[in-house]
């Protein structure tokens, strides 16, 4: 598959392991922001490829898993409401809330349907006109374009059922509140590339300089991994910390500008809370005010839920990248992907997920899992 096939060669992956290697010296600690990125690296083994003592830290680029409990449970709720047809992406019908997920509401008779594109929801909610229709709008600046297409077609054809339930995150304000913390052991970042291809490259300088460390734009494929580390630890050798693009065939400078046009108009910057992790002030988006009208939370009375995170459940470390899954004392035993304790174990860039499925278990690997199994 073009971009793709071209991106695994391992011919090319032996000579940039054979450049990262001549390369390093001493440790370091890179950090791959995005789930996406961990999963490649776990799939493919890379971590295991690199010198000793080159670390890659998983970050908190999962959007499920960083999806605040208060949300999932405000979701629950408002599924389980007869007139209500709640439309989702997949992945997230398994999270757990404060005691079900959005598998039970159905199972419970909640009218809870997998879409996949919000316009989906939006034609639902004109074929249902009778019924609310609201669309659960998570994930980065990866998602949030098409959410925000929806709620202006919305307003443009005034479909008054439809509603976005909304909890858009951004990368720059995780980077700098994981750089701020006073446990943070990472010396670089291998930013996530579908992120940059929306957003741009702009607002990483600024965190390089501040920070001292370099922010290497990267992909996804195994070549992609390997040549963001390549750079990485280039200018971590050097002593330089400056922002590199490794993805250009997907990135440009200005990012996407029409799909930035459509997020400044429709949402508005606010702190958000991140699961597992806590509030990291304008780390989010919401509906501009113009848009309150479609805002789930502003139109169903949810504002009395109480959450109850598992105890057991240390997510927010393995978000953070303070703790592998492994490490986990419920990793594999009373967590797994049948039986989630956290969003990390579930979803398909989950690093509790990737580290289960292909069988990390205590830093040595063996057959991966059938895909079949952890379904
Ligand atoms: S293994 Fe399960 S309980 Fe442990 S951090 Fe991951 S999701 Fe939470």
């Amino acid at each position: 598959m073009k971009y793709i096939d071209e991106f695994q060669d391992p011919q090319l992956a032996r000579r940039l392991l054979d450049d990262i290697h001549a390369t390093v010296t001493r440790p370091w600690a890179l950090m791959e922001v995005c789930g996406g990125q961990t999963h490649s690296i776990i799939r493919h083994g890379i971590d295991q490829l690199l010198p000793e003592g080159l670390e890659l830290i998983h970050g908190p680029g999962c959007p499920v898993c960083v999806t605040p409990l208060e949300l999932i449970d405000k979701a629950l709720e408002i599924a389980s409401r007869p007139d209500v047809i709640f439309c989702s992406f997949g992945d997230m019908l398994r999270v757990p809330g404060t005691g079900r997920d959005l598998f039970q509401v159905r199972s419970e008779g909640g009218d809870v349907r997998v879409v996949y594109s919000p316009l989906d929801a939006l034609r639902i909610a004109r074929e249902n006109p009778e019924r609310e229709v609201v669309f659960f709008g998570i994930g980065f600046e990866t998602t949030a374009p098409p959410n925000a297409m929806a709620v202006h077609q919305a307003a443009e054809q005034d479909v008054r059922n439809f509603s976005l339930l909304v909890s858009h995150v951004r990368v720059p304000p995780a980077i700098e509140a994981i750089m701020s913390s006073g446990e943070c052991r990472v010396q670089a970042f291998l930013a996530a590339g579908h992120v940059c291809s929306v957003m741009g490259t702009d607002e990483y300088p600024a965190l390089a300089d501040r920070f001292g460390v370099p922010i290497v734009v990267t992909g996804f494929e195994p070549l992609d991994i390997l040549e963001g580390v390549r750079r990485a630890v280039r200018q971590l050798e050097s002593g330089r910390h400056t922002v590199e693009n490794a993805y250009p065939r997907a990135v440009v400078a200005q990012g996407n500008t029409a799909a930035r046009a459509m997020l400044d108009q429709v949402f508005a910057p606010c702190d958000r809370g991140w699961r597992g992790i806590g509030v990291i002030p304008e780390s989010g988006w919401r509906l501009a005010p113009r848009y309150r009208a479609w805002d789930a939370e502003y139109r169903f009375s949810v504002d009395t839920i109480t959450t109850r995170e598992p105890a057991a459940c240390r997510s927010g470390e393995v978000l953070q990248g303070l703790l592998k899954p492994h490490e986990c004392e419920a990793f594999g035993t009373t967590c797994t992907p049948r039986t989630p304790l956290g969003a990390t174990m579930v979803s398909s860039e989950g690093a509790c997920a990737a580290y289960y499925l292909y069988r990390r278990l205590g830093g040595t690997t063996t057959a991966p899992l059938e895909a079949s199994s952890v379904e």
